[in-house]
């Protein structure tokens, strides 16, 4: 018999967004103006539970929801009783509140030991299922740091199950493909990226839901380590609206059009591809600065401006030191300054102009991923990033590289930049296992104590991150677009490392800092950052670390694993990828194929088909020609995407394209909102008279 812990989240509701939920003045979503619903990935965990009790046929096996969030989070604790599930537990209380990641999976851990206890009387066949991310947060860090937690293994982005000889064997996605896993041994948390088993309410069972009892706990119940904003590790600096889209989004009416605007735009574009908008701007230490009281690098335009008073105010008053500023001065400042501060922010920036050394030390690491002895591309613009970040604070670039056979990309590493390899070597490494990898790289890390690490936003870096960092102790960002070196004086911190994601489903940007961590530590988006042209002429130096590993570092078993082979010239000038809008494996080659030859005849350049995930898992086409997140990231002059949606995995993997042009037959489609030119139609028709407008 199994049981299973549901973790379920109330968010609003980001598909429903209206234009009074923004603030005018900032730009910002007021969230109480949007609905509150249940976060879609967590009902299909509901629904994944459900149907995992019975695959195995298992009667007895009970389901608990749990949420964690103000009263009102009841609600999504009676939707989930009217759906399957059998208890409803809601942590809840106020000091609760304004919690990070850690904050986050640290009272829920100890919700699920307290459910583990008292109702499944310490059995510990249970499984704690979530969905793989919430809309409003976005990071997937949550159910990982809870196996963390809880010392258990974690399956993340589990699209299937099926019950074999008395196991369950979970599909999940991989970077490049998927693959089929089994935990070792109960209790194991499993995190659901796509599941499409229906999940209704009976009116009997809404009923029974709305008088059925919920367990409440509050803080004092559970006794976590680490809740609220005091038990966070990382601080919200700055939450702004998104910057709009450089795209044009233009609506062409007709395929004529659209021809003569392709055959145009691709002869009028320069071979650079997209620019780096990720740059830190230079950022120069304060020791290096030519006075004292240059505070350029505040981590708001505000602080910024306020320094900028400060410091007019200081040359005004003859003052050029801080050794200078005694309570009379300071009262003087106020004054001179037109009562422009409060005396307890005066107080602290005063403070902070003493400071002159950065809040951290040590070296920029980028984590390596690689596979069948093949690096990553994202590994690369990472150190491209951290190349810049580590100039700016005058130290080095390292790169922790685990895994087995790994001295052929060391030299790969240290053209991209890097200047010290820590080289983790050991046999158990030659596959992904999260357990033994969090080991591995959390004591490389602990041993060399980099002042900041960076894991690609991949699926292995997005599992990897948050179990390393929460064993570390340390905050983490995930998914970020930009990061920059910049001081937050006021706040006593120099030289951190400021990162700046997207959150709500893209309708807000915040930039965060780590807090009270040895380390600071992000994910960051491939296909965002750019990596450097290789100089195999750098020197480096490769440094071996050595961690015990054994079998009993191994919580999962790999039953097979697929991965994409054969050929793809994504460099090319041109691409046309076909989504599931493509129907079948006939209309892709056709189309696709058609255009692909057109445009590359018209253009005289060459070609290339890509896909979405969703065409590859319809096998309209093999694996190596999937785009995005989990596939390739492409930067061509010209980007043809014929029946794809314009997911957020998808668009990931094609922001550096030069143009991009949709075909697809919802007026409403999302790519319409992040291309250059779409044509509203039917692909069938479009892509023909396309390829006939281009020969005339
Ligand atoms: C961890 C993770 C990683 C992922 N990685 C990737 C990745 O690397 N790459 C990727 O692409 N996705 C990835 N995905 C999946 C992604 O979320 C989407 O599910 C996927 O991109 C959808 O592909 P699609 O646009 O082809 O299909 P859909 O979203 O189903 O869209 C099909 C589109 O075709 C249109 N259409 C239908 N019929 C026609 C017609 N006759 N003519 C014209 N238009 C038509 C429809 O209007 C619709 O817009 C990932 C998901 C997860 C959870």
């Amino acid at each position: 018999m199994s049981s299973y812990i549901v973790l379920v989240k109330q968010v609003p509701d980001v598909s429903q967004i209206t234009d009074n939920a923004f603030d005018p003045e900032s730009g910002t979503l007021i969230r109480t103006r949007l609905a509150s619903v249940i976060n879609e990935l967590d009902s299909q965990a509901l629904a994944f539970a459900g149907y995992m009790r019975q695959l195995s046929d298992d009667k007895d096996g009970r389901i608990v929801a749990l949420t964690m969030g103000p009263p009102m989070a009841e609600e999504v604790l009676r939707y989930s009783l009217s759906r399957r599930t059998d208890i409803a537990v809601l942590l809840t209380d106020r000091a609760l509140g304004g919690a990070d990641t850690v904050a986050t999976a640290n009272p829920l851990a100890f919700a699920v030991r307290k459910i583990a206890a008292e109702i499944f009387s310490s059995e510990d066949n249970y499984y704690v299922i979530s969905g793989m991310q919430s809309v409003d947060g976005d990071t997937a860090q949550v159910p990982p740091q809870i196996a963390e937690e809880l010392g258990l293994a974690c399956v993340a982005y589990v699209t299937d199950v099926r019950f074999r000889n008395n196991h369950f064997e979970f599909t999940r996605i991989i970077s490049g493909g998927s693959q089929v896993v089994a935990v070792k041994k109960q209790p194991a948390v499993i995190t659901v990226a796509k599941y499409e088993w229906p999940l209704f309410a009976t009116f009997a069972g809404t009923r029974k839901a709305n008088r059925m009892e919920i367990i409440r706990w509050g803080a004092d119940d559970i006794k976590a380590a680490h809740i609220g904003v005091a038990g966070s590790k990382t601080r919200v600096i700055r939450v702004f609206p998104p910057g709009k889209s450089m795209r044009k989004c233009r609506h062409i009416k007709d395929v004529r059009s659209l021809a003569g605007i392709l055959i145009s735009t691709f002869a009028s574009q320069d071979q650079g591809r997209g620019n780096d908008s990720t740059k830190t701007g230079g950022y120069v230490l304060p020791g290096r600065r030519s006075s004292w009281y240059d505070r350029r690098f505040e981590g708001t335009e505000k602080e910024r401006q306020d320094f900028q008073i400060l410091a007019d105010t200081l040359s005004r008053l003859g003052i050029h030191s801080a050794g200078d500023i005694d309570q009379a001065a300071k009262e003087k400042i106020l004054t001179a300054s037109g009562d422009h501060f409060h005396q307890k922010a005066l107080e602290d920036m005063v403070e902070g102009l003493k400071l002159t050394r950065p809040s951290y030390t040590g070296e920029v690491w980028v984590v390596a991923e690689h596979n069948g002895g093949v690096v990553h591309p994202a590994t690369f613009e990472l150190i491209g990033k951290a190349r810049e970040l580590a100039d700016n604070l005058e130290t080095k670039v390292g790169v922790c590289l685990a895994g087995f056979e790994l001295e052929p990309m060391t030299k790969e590493l240290i053209a991209a930049g890097a200047d010290n390899i820590y080289v983790i070597e050991n046999q158990i490494l030659r596959d992904f296992y999260p357990a033994a990898y969090r080991k591995a790289v959390a004591d490389c890390i602990k041993k060399y104590s980099p002042q900041i690490v960076l894991f690609a936003a991949t699926p292995q870096g997005r599992m990897l991150a948050p179990m390393v960092s929460y064993r570390l102790g340390c905050g983490l960002t995930a998914d970020c677009t930009s990061l920059d070196i910049r001081d937050s004086s006021r706040k006593g911190q120099i030289g951190i490392l400021l990162q700046t994601r997207p959150a709500l489903g893209g309708n807000v940007m915040a930039t965060i800092c780590t807090k009270d961590s040895p380390s600071q530590m992000a994910t960051a988006r491939p296909g965002v950052m750019k990596r450097l042209a290789p100089d195999y002429s750098r020197k480096g130096k490769v440094i071996r670390h050595n961690v015990e590993i054994s079998d009993s570092d191994i919580a999962t078993r790999i039953i097979n694993t697929e991965l994409g082979t054969g050929q793809v010239n994504f460099g090319a000038e041109v691409i046309v990828s076909g989504g599931k809008g493509m129907q079948n494996r006939d209309n892709y080659n056709r189309l696709v194929g058609a255009l692909c030859q057109g445009l590359s005849q018209k253009l005289g350049t060459e070609a290339e088909k890509g896909a979405s995930r969703a065409a590859v898992e319809q096998g309209l086409i093999e694996r190596v020609h999937q785009v995005g997140q989990t596939g390739t990231s492409v930067g061509p002059k010209l980007y043809v995407a014929l029946g794809i949606s314009g997911a957020i995995q998808h668009m990931i993997g094609i922001a550096n394209s030069q143009t991009i042009v949709a075909i697809n037959s919802d007026p409403n489609a999302p790519i319409f909102r992040q291309c250059d030119y779409y044509i509203v139609g039917n692909v069938e028709d479009i892509v023909p008279e396309l390829v006939q407008a281009l020969n005339v």
